[in-house]
Order: structure tokens, then C-alpha cells, then sequence
């Protein structure tokens, strides 16, 4: 999944992921030893590698701003 730039930030995608695949805006993430560089600065961001795609997130975002990657 993937979160587009209509996002307003609020959060609340971050606190629901079981995977805690979603990152928050400009904040680096760890995957697989490596460390992935932050796809937004603007807005939180998810880690392909991390979603497995059960679409929890998109139940709790109030703009359906998240989408299929
Ligand atoms: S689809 Fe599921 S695993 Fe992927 S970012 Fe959303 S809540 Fe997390
Ligand atoms: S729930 Fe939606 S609007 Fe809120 S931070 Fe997540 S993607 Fe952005």
C-alpha cells in the first residue's frame, strides 16, 4: 500500500498498522538490516517490505488517501 500526497498527517494509520510498516514523514526506517531513506517528507510513509497489504490502514484514514502501491 501506498499513501498519496492528499494525506493530511493526522496519524492515525501509524497507530493501527499491525506490522508497524508506516513511518512518519522524513523518519528513516530499518528493514532487513538495511536502512530505507523516507519516501515523504511531507507525510507518513509505508515500507513496502514491511505491508502485507491488510488494508487496516485504510479503515482508519479519514481522506482514503491510501492506496494500492
Ligand atoms: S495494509 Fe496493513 S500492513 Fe500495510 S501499511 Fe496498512 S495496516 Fe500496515
Ligand atoms: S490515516 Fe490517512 S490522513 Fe492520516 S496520516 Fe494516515 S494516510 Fe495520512
Amino acid at each position: 500500500m501506498k499513501i498519496t500526497d492528499e494525506c493530511i498527517s493526522c496519524s492515525a494509520c501509524i497507530d493501527e498498522c499491525p506490522q508497524s510498516a508506516i513511518y512518519n514523514a522524513g523518519m528513516e526506517a530499518e528493514y532487513n538490516g538495511s536502512m530505507i531513506s523516507p519516501e515523504s517528507e511531507e507525510h507518513p510513509w509505508i515500507v513496502q517490505g514491511l505491508c502485507d497489504d491488510c488494508k487496516t490502514c485504510t479503515e482508519v484514514c479519514p481522506v482514503d488517501c491510501i492506496v494500492t502501491a
